[in-house]
């Protein structure tokens, strides 16, 4: 491991060190605290299926050893000496991103996460070379346009995974107009990590949300719980037609390949998907629904900083967190196989420093 000469502070952190994908403990070093940082003591942080594929090096471009983590919550222990929004004791976050140029035109509009020079909370490179090491650690120094305030109504433990589900889903809903939108029909593909909070977003902006998803066992707690108006399994073709033409938008936060053709004859004419499950395959793109339905398809990734503290803000407001199950650091690469086969109510959220309720 290269070791660059400010990177002084000794943390414990849990990493993937080859494909294998096992997580084991892993001691590394992490700059000292700049006069832009924030260095945050982490408490919780959440498991995004993204870990996993990178854990896996599903996408090709793994630089090992991994710590996953960009869903972070903690509290503030030091703060550099241009840093006027924190203050040490100061409850926050830090999602997916640990850099961007600061500079282009994506950065001043505060769109850091479409910066061509953007560098990810982990495996990204840093400013001063360094591979990034993400939230599956007890300490973080973070630059302080990355960092975001929590509420003080939210819990450190259901708030840590609205970092990067949250913002992910809350994104692309605000651009495309559907938190403006009330009354309007939403699909959600894919009741994970995601696809929870996208529903709650939809319902409490008073939209009409459907649930499309692979498991009928999701039903009653959909309805009952996330309070989602309908339901749809999207393996009985059946309950499929039966929706055709009815969705003014769907989000699709599936993590497998699979075809766009039969979730693009649910949306009316004029329909828009936005995906942003990040399968490691192409999905399957039929033109015939696009062209007979004058239908769109976009993509989305995360969110920039101005939109996550408003995110957060309104999460406050509305009192939406996540439907979490807390695990403890041992317990990483079990709660890892349970994502891997779907079965988490709806985001693992790992107990780095907080108070144990485990
Ligand atoms: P997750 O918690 O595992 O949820 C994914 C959901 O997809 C599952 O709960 C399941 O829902 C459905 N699913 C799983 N396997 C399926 C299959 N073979 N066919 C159809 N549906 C299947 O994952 P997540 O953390 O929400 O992340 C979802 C995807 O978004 C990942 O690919 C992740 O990398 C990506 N992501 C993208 C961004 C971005 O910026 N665009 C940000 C974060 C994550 P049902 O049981 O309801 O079918
Ligand atoms: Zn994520």
């Amino acid at each position: 491991m290269e070791v660059t000469p400010n990177h002084t502070q000794t943390v414990t952190g849990w990493a993937a060190m080859d494909e294998s994908g096992k997580i084991t403990p892993f001691v590394f070093k992490r700059r000292e605290n700049g006069v832009d940082d924030v260095t945050i003591k982490v408490q919780y942080c959440g498991m995004c299926h993204t870990d996993l594929h990178f854990i896996h090096n599903d996408w090709g471009i793994t630089m090992y050893p991994v710590v996953p983590g960009h869903e972070i919550t903690g509290v503030v222990t030091k703060v550099g000496t241009n840093v006027a929004g924190f203050k040490v004791g100061d409850r926050v976050g830090v999602g997916c991103i640990a850099a961007s140029c600061l500079d282009c035109e994506h950065c001043r509009r505060s769109e850091e996460n479409y910066c061509d020079k953007v560098a990810l909370t982990y495996n990204g490179i840093f400013w001063d070379g360094s591979v990034t090491y993400g939230g599956y650690s007890s300490m973080l120094v973070a630059h302080k346009r990355f960092v975001v305030r929590v509420p003080d109504t939210l819990p450190l433990d259901a708030a840590a995974p609205l970092l990067c589900a949250g913002i992910t889903v809350y994104s692309p809903m605000k651009q495309h107009g559907m938190l403006q939108a009330a009354g309007s029909r939403l699909g959600v593909v894919g009741l994970g990590g995601l696809g929870h909070v996208a529903v709650k977003f939809g319902k409490a902006f008073g939209l009409n949300v459907t649930v499309i998803s692979t498991s009928p066992a999701k039903e009653r707690e959909a309805r009952e719980s996330l309070k989602a108006d309908n339901f749809v399994v999207s393996t009985d073709q059946k309950q499929m037609q039966a929706m055709t033409r009815s969705l003014d938008y769907i989000i699709d936060t599936v993590a497998a390949t699979h075809s766009l053709g039969p979730i693009l004859e649910l949306l009316k004419v004029n329909g828009k998907l936005v995906l942003v499950g990040a399968p490691e395959k192409p999905v399957e793109l039929p033109s015939f629904p696009l062209i007979f339905g004058k239908r769109t398809v976009s993509g989305s990734m995360t969110g920039g900083m101005k939109e996550t503290q408003e995110m957060m803000d309104v999460c406050g407001e509305h009192n939406i967190t996540c439907d979490i199950e807390l695990v403890s650091t041992d317990r990483i690469n079990e709660a890892l196989a349970r994502l891997a086969r779907n079965d988490v109510r709806y985001r693992f959220v790992i107990s780095v420093g907080g108070d144990s309720k485990l």
